[in-house]
């Protein structure tokens, strides 16, 4: 009996001991399966693709990013995957994952990592980031994670324009600006936070762009960012506004001589840094707008305006110059502003526009031989004002056909009262716009004026700039012929940046291309720039072209042009444009 109360008692045990251990297991089970279910969904949420293969080429697992990425059916595990999947590299054969996975398993041990390589899906084709662990730890299971590299540049580009960054310069841009000026102005009410913002301007940045372009002008952009970045600190803030316009707020400047003083040392050493690069061809030059907080405006539009106006007034001054906002200057500006197509309407009607004459030398004899006719407008409340305030606006409504209309009959009518009274011979060149020649029978039109008028068409020499004529070259080539055929001559205005090729010019009727100013500023000094001309004169003179040097505002670049073999030149310094009165006493026979 003893032995028999002995067995059961051992009985009871077992069966305990097998049920606690069963609960030991059960509870064990639970964690793992816990663990599994938290990594399961860890990776259902990933943003790559995890797919996880058996050995034998299935799939056992596939996370929500793989599915999508790898377009997987509904009931895709335990499966191979698709044969349209396929991997290529630059220069290898098409293989599947799983047949990269095995040639690797030769190769390699346990991980392998294959960077930017081809994963085609169907018609779709992405740029991704293959890692395959194979180790022995992941048992008789593959795992494969495929990273998108173009979701990632998306991620990368969503972040910076979230964080407002520009791209080519890693500047903040203008809504950043725009946000971090706002809360200055705000935070300053309770206590007061002067500041000075700088808008600094690349000067003539368009013909930089077209001479060196895209690539040699956006890295000029970057190093001028690069080094405005080197002002930022906790007191500075730096900004890329718009094209090659830049920020710089400067906190606690509290007058103006501070203001200026810091604008001139900090653009002087920018413009240094960027003309001693020897990777940077160009020559920069920078305008510098300033305002102060707060006595230039109480928010950022009104402050930008202002800064915007006292660029202008800066360009006014010349390239390089720096001005800060006044109220005298306000004033002006609602009055500039105030320009509107009405009025260019109004101001031909009431015969306010007039011409002035700029002489053009021969380089060989020095004499005056022709003359540039330049239209201005006798604003009645803002004076004589030049054809930069007014052109676009003409051009863009169309009004510039008029004016162009009022430039050739009054060049005709002092060129008609000029031969009158005996002046001498010299040709006029007048300006006219793709607008102009884009009319129907433009060059008929002009044949009936020169008939009408009873005068020599070879008085005249038409100037179209080099960049109207390359956007149109085959319109050009018509409508120049009429005109060559009439007697008419033409130039090619502004030449050097527009980009013509030689195919381009060939053939084409012009008898003189006008070497842009940009070109021609640093003649006395730059090898470069000699050369270009060197090349500019062969080029006209291979095509029996002669070449006008234009801006020269010096002797010794007026000397430089003579012996690099231009034919003729007109700037500043061989004489500047004159009304028809001051004009003639230059060709008094
Ligand atoms: P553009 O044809 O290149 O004319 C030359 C411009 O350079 C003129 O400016 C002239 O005053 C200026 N200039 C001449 N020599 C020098 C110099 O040594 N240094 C500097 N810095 N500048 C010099 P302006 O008169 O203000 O004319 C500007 C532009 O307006 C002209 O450039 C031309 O494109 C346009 N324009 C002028 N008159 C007419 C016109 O009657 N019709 C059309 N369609 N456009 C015109
Ligand atoms: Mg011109």
């Amino acid at each position: 009996m003893g032995m028999f109360l002995c067995f059961l008692a051992m009985i009871a045990i077992f069966i305990l001991f097998a049920i606690w251990q069963t609960k030991i297991y059960h509870k064990k089970i639970d964690v793992l399966k816990c663990e599994a279910s938290l990594l399961k969904n860890a990776n259902e949420y990933s943003d790559d693709a995890i797919v996880i293969f058996s050995k034998n080429n299935e799939v056992y697992f596939a996370n929500k990013a793989a599915r999508k990425l790898l377009q997987l059916e509904i009931h895709y595990r335990h499966k191979p995957l698709p044969k349209e999947i396929i991997l290529q590299t630059g220069n290898s054969y098409a293989q599947t994952i799983f047949e990269m996975i095995e040639k690797q398993n030769k190769i390699t041990a346990e991980t392998i990592h294959v960077e930017n390589i081809a994963l085609t899906v169907g018609d779709t084709t992405h740029s991704v980031n293959i890692y395959i662990d194979k180790s022995e730890e992941s048992k008789d299971l593959i795992v494969c994670v495929i990273q998108d590299i173009n979701i990632k540049a998306k991620e990368d580009f969503e972040r910076k324009n979230k964080e407002k960054i520009d791209e080519l310069t890693e500047l903040s841009g203008y809504s950043k600006a725009y946000e971090d000026i706002n809360k200055f102005i705000l935070a300053s009410q309770k206590q007061p936070g002067p500041f000075a913002l700088y808008l600094f301007s690349i000067d003539r940045f368009d013909i930089i762009r077209s001479t060196y372009g895209h690539i040699g002008a956006d890295k000029i952009l970057q190093k001028f960012a690069h080094i405005l970045q080197g002002y930022v600190s906790t007191q500075n803030l730096a900004y890329r506004f718009d094209g090659e316009n830049f920020i710089l707020v400067y906190q606690g400047i509290k007058d103006r001589v501070e203001a200026i003083r810091i604008g001139e040392e900090t653009i002087a050493e920018i413009i240094g840094l960027i003309n001693s690069d020897s990777n940077i061809n160009a020559r920069v030059e920078a305008s510098v707008g300033i305002v102060l907080f707060p006595e230039h405006g109480h928010n950022f539009n009104d402050l930008i305006d202002r800064a915007f106006n006292a660029l202008e007034y800066a360009r006014e001054k010349g390239e390089g110059s720096i001005c800060i906002f006044t109220n005298d200057k306000q004033k002006k500006e609602q009055q500039t502003d105030a320009i509107k197509i009405s009025e260019i309407r109004t101001g031909l009607a009431h015969k306010e526009f007039i011409l002035h004459y700029q002489p053009i030398i021969d380089l060989a004899t020095g004499s005056v031989v022709g003359a540039e006719a330049l239209v201005r407008w006798k604003h009645p409340r803002l004076g004589l004002i030049k054809p930069d305030k007014f052109i676009s606006l003409a051009t863009r409504s169309g009004l510039i056909v008029e004016i162009g209309d009022f430039v050739l009959h009054e060049a005709i009518r002092q060129r008609k009262i000029w031969s009158k009274f005996d002046f001498r011979d010299i040709w006029i060149s007048i300006n006219f716009s793709s607008r102009e020649l884009n009319m129907s029978h433009f060059a008929i039109r002009l044949e009936e004026l020169f008939n009408m008028n009873q005068i020599d068409p070879g008085f005249f020499n038409l100037e179209i700039s080099e960049i109207d004529v390359t956007n149109d070259i085959e319109k050009a080539n018509v409508e120049f012929a009429i005109l060559k055929k009439i007697g008419i001559s033409l130039s090619l205005d502004r030449f050097g940046i527009g980009g013509s090729s030689i195919k381009d010019l060939h053939g084409l009727p012009v008898s003189m291309l006008k070497v842009d100013r940009s070109i021609l500023g640093y003649i006395d000094t730059s090898k470069d720039h000699q050369e270009m001309i060197k090349a500019i004169n062969a080029l006209g003179h291979t095509l029996g072209m002669t070449v006008l040097a234009e801006g020269i505002e010096t002797k010794s670049q007026l000397d430089a042009v003579k012996q690099l073999g231009c034919d003729f030149a007109q700037g500043y310094y061989p004489g500047k444009p004159l009304d028809a009165f001051e004009f003639q006493v230059l060709i008094r026979s």
